[in-house]
């Protein structure tokens, strides 16, 4: 590369990788294995110390991760990046630097229903206590804050899609209690939003959904943005207190703007595991370089699908952030500007057994619990993944009787919405 700042596809395609330095390899090789050879004595003991950045163990870090893990902190514009197996592990390691038992974390209510059950249940087994908050009422975050507070957690644009969040007024929030805001960014990728440049101190996606963005691989990555101050207040002792399994260093004090990140991996995931597969860590990386042609295509299909919906006789409400009429369409156009994502929500006239009806008979549409595929997919979540909800409980979290969610995907927007039709006739 020149000395130009490579652009956004360039970087998808390049950032972190280079031809393998002993075989030539063009593409970034699967270091499939799980240990990694000592120079001698005294490179294994600086290793061990932190002293020197290297491979130890695959639990710990590996190279095709690593290259993994440049790549989304570049695409993001954050310090550094640590992989791990899942979405949900990013979240527990997040998570786990920052808070010890009776912290309080206050999250966004809006957020992906396998989030809601983490922070309900396992969280809370670890005596974290989760203060949940209305992203389309700013002050809930506000009055949420209590001392304990330790983060603020919200998702860009929160599954199942439709929402955006304010992702700047929520920073502010987070800049006057003194505690990192933490933006979950799977529905947006870095394509359509870099929270980081609206006053987020902390990314994590699951690249299992877009980034991969095949429907093969399930991971995670937490990205630092190297902006907060973990030693002002003595609140995050693991980033700003003497670590004794490692000669007594401070890691905010040693390692500064990508302290974070540091932490994650050598306190964290060491001692959780949740390790990502250097198999998966390739096959997300293949998906990377595509991104910006995906997310676009992803989008320009949604939108047609979106407003085809919206004319549609047996179609009661479509809500996507991409249609002018839509109550997120002005947040849409400033944290998302080159689409509202592929991810959204629509109502049946025919409410219950028309949505059954529906999911029924699609053919090219898979019916499944996932987004962000090559394949367009599709979900009634009151006869699946909320089912085992009260009506009132399922229309409180945007999953009534008449919701059918898509995930739309890559094929030609007529096939797409031809799919559709023909189902709805039967519905
Ligand atoms: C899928 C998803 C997760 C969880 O990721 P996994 O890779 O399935 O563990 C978290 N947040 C959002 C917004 C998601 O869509």
């Amino acid at each position: 590369m020149t000395d130009r700042t490579p652009g956004f596809s360039t970087l998808a395609i390049h950032a972190g990788a280079q031809p393998d330095p002993t075989t030539g390899a063009r593409a970034t090789p699967i270091y499939q294995t799980t240990s990694f050879v000592f120079d001698d004595v005294d490179h294994a003991a600086s290793l061990f110390g932190l002293q020197t950045f290297g491979n130890i163990y695959t639990r710990i870090g590996n190279p095709t991760n690593a290259v993994l893990e440049e790549r989304v902190a570049a695409l993001e514009g954050g310090t550094a990046a640590l992989a791990v197996a899942s979405g949900h592990a990013a979240q527990v390691i997040a998570l786990h630097v920052l808070m010890t038992p009776g912290d309080e974390l206050v999250a966004s209510k809006k957020l992906y229903g396998g989030s809601i059950n983490q922070f309900n249940h396992s969280f809370k087994n670890f005596g974290w206590n989760v203060v949940w908050a209305d992203p389309d009422d700013i002050s809930t975050f506000e009055r949420a804050i209590t001392p304990k507070t330790k983060a603020i957690f919200i998702e860009s644009i929160a599954n199942p899609g439709g929402v955006i969040t304010d992702i700047e007024a929520v920073a502010n929030v987070a800049r006057r209690a003194g505690v990192p805001l933490i933006v979950d960014n799977t529905l947006a990728t870095p394509y359509l939003c870099r929270p980081f440049e609206h006053g987020a101190d902390i990314v994590v996606h699951s690249l299992t959904k877009f980034l991969g963005g095949h429907g093969n691989s399930i991971g995670g990555v937490i990205v630092d943005g190297g902006t907060f101050n973990w030693s002002r207040e003595g609140r995050y002792p693991m980033l700003s207190e003497p670590r004794p399994e490692y000669h007594g260093i401070v890691l905010h004090e040693t390692f500064g703007n990508f302290a974070y990140a540091i932490a994650c991996r050598v306190l964290s995931l060491r001692d959780l595991g949740p390790a990502l597969s250097p198999f998966n860590a390739f096959l997300i990386l293949t998906g990377i370089e595509t991104l910006p042609l995906r997310m676009q295509r992803h989008c320009d299909n949604a939108l047609a699908v979106a407003e085809w919906l919206a004319s549609h006789e047996k179609v009661a409400w479509v809500s996507y952030p991409g249609l002018p009429g839509d109550r997120y369409h002005k947040l849409a156009k400033k944290y998302t500007p080159r689409g509202a994502g592929a991810c959204f929500t629509f109502g049946l006239k025919g409410g219950y057994d028309a949505g059954v009806k529906l999911v029924s008979n699609v053919k090219l549409f898979s019916h499944l619990a996932n987004i962000g595929d090559t394949r367009s997919l599709i979900i009634h979540p009151a006869s699946t993944t909320h089912r085992q909800l009260t009506d009132a409980q399922k229309i409180q979290a945007g999953a009534g009787p008449d919701v059918v969610r898509l995930s739309v995907g890559l094929e030609d927007k007529e096939d797409i919405i031809a799919d559709l039709e023909q189902a709805l006739a039967t519905a």
